[in-house]
C-alpha cells in the first residue's frame, strides 16, 4: 500500500504553529516510506477564507521546506461531489432532510442547558414521514447516525479511543442552503484522494466519531488515524496570544532559521534518543508514528521581543 498523507489548512489565518508540526509530521511520514504527501486547502467557510491566508499557507510550507506532491486542492471547487456523495446516502436511506427551523433548534439548545446536558438533535425529523414536509421550507440534510452501540478508534497515538454512539446526534451534512459542512468534505475528499493515514491535531478527535459514521455509511474503508497532542505554553496552558509566538511568520520575523523551527517543532512531540540536531535527510530517516509522545507539548520558546 502506498502511504498517502495530506496537510488540510483552513486558510482562515495565519500558519499556527500547531499545524506547521501537523504538516511537518505528515510531510515525513510520507517520506519516511517513500508515500506522497498532498495539500489540501479547505476554504468551504466562504466568509472567513482569504487569499491572502492561502499565500501565507504556500509561503510557509515552502519556507519550511515542505514540498507537496501535485497540485494543491481546492476543497470549495469539490462542492458537486460532496452533494453527489449527500445524494447517495439518502438513497441508502443513510440521511433524512431535516426540516427544523432556526427557532426549533435554539429551543433543543435551551432545553439541553436547562436539563444540563450537551445540546444534541433530538431526531424530530428521523422518524417523521417526508410526506409531512412542510413547502417550500428550506431543509438539511442529516446522516442517521447509529443509535446503539460505540464507535471506535484504534488511533496510532492515542490508541484506542471509543464513544457511546448514543452520546452523538445526527449530524448535518448539507446546510440549508446545499454547502456541505466541513465533518462530510472533509470525510469524502480523504476517501476520494485515497488517503491512508491522517494526522492532526488531538483537537479534532471528536470530529473523528463523527467522521467514521460518515465513513460507514458510505460503506468506505476507514483511513488510519493519529491525534496529535497539543502544543501548550511554558505554563502549560493550550498556547495562545499571550504566550507570544504563534506563527510560522511570526518565527520567521524574529529571525529564527526554517531548519531550527523544524527541528524544534520535531522535538516537541516526537522523541528519538539523544540526538539534538537531525538534518532533513535524518528526520526523514528516523521518522515514524511510533515516536510521537501522547502528552501535550510545551513549548519553552518564548518571542525576543517578549523578553525586553
Ligand atoms: N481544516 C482543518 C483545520 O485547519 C483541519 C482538517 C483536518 O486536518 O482534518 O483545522
Amino acid at each position: 500500500m502506498k502511504i498517502r498523507t495530506r496537510f488540510a489548512p483552513s486558510p482562515t489565518g495565519l500558519l499556527h504553529i500547531g499545524n506547521a508540526r501537523a504538516a511537518l509530521f505528515n510531510y515525513l511520514f510520507a517520506r519516511h516510506h517513500g508515500g506522497e504527501f498532498v495539500l489540501r486547502i479547505e476554504d468551504t467557510d466562504r466568509e472567513r477564507s482569504t487569499q491572502q491566508a492561502v499565500d501565507v499557507i504556500f509561503e510557509g510550507l515552502k519556507w519550511m521546506g515542505l514540498d507537496w506532491d501535485g497540485e494543491p486542492t481546492f476543497q470549495a471547487s469539490r462542492q458537486d461531489r460532496h452533494a453527489e456523495v449527500v445524494a447517495q446516502l439518502m438513497e441508502k436511506g443513510m440521511a433524512y432532510r431535516c426540516y427544523c427551523t432556526a427557532e426549533e433548534l435554539a429551543a433543543m439548545r435551551e432545553k439541553a442547558r436547562a436539563e444540563k446536558r450537551p445540546p444534541r438533535y433530538d431526531g424530530t425529523w428521523r422518524d417523521r414521514d417526508p410526506a409531512d414536509a412542510p413547502e417550500g421550507v428550506p431543509y438539511a440534510i442529516r446522516l442517521k447516525a447509529p443509535k446503539e452501540g460505540e464507535t471506535i478508534i484504534k488511533d496510532l497515538v492515542q490508541g484506542e479511543v471509543r464513544v457511546a454512539n448514543a452520546e452523538m446526534d445526527d449530524l448535518i451534512l448539507l446546510r440549508s442552503d446545499g454547502t456541505p459542512t466541513y465533518l462530510l468534505a472533509v470525510v469524502v475528499d480523504d476517501h476520494d484522494m485515497d488517503i491512508t493515514h491522517v494526522m492532526r491535531g488531538d483537537d479534532h478527535l471528536t470530529n473523528t466519531f463523527r467522521q467514521a459514521m460518515i465513513y460507514r455509511a458510505m460503506g468506505w474503508n476507514l483511513p488510519e488515524f493519529a491525534h496529535l497532542p497539543l502544543i501548550h505554553g511554558p505554563d502549560g496552558a493550550k498556547l495562545s496570544k499571550r504566550h507570544g509566538a504563534q506563527s510560522v511568520v511570526e518565527f520567521r520575523e524574529e529571525g529564527i532559521l526554517p531548519e531550527a523551527l523544524c527541528n524544534y517543532l520535531l522535538r516537541l512531540g516526537w522523541g528519538h534518543g539523544d540526538a539534538e540536531i537531525l538534518d532533513r535527510e535524518e528526520q526523514i530517516k528516523l521518522f515514524d508514528i511510533d515516536g510521537i509522545g501522547r502528552s501535550p507539548s510545551r513549548m519553552d520558546y518564548v518571542k525576543l521581543s517578549h523578553l525586553n
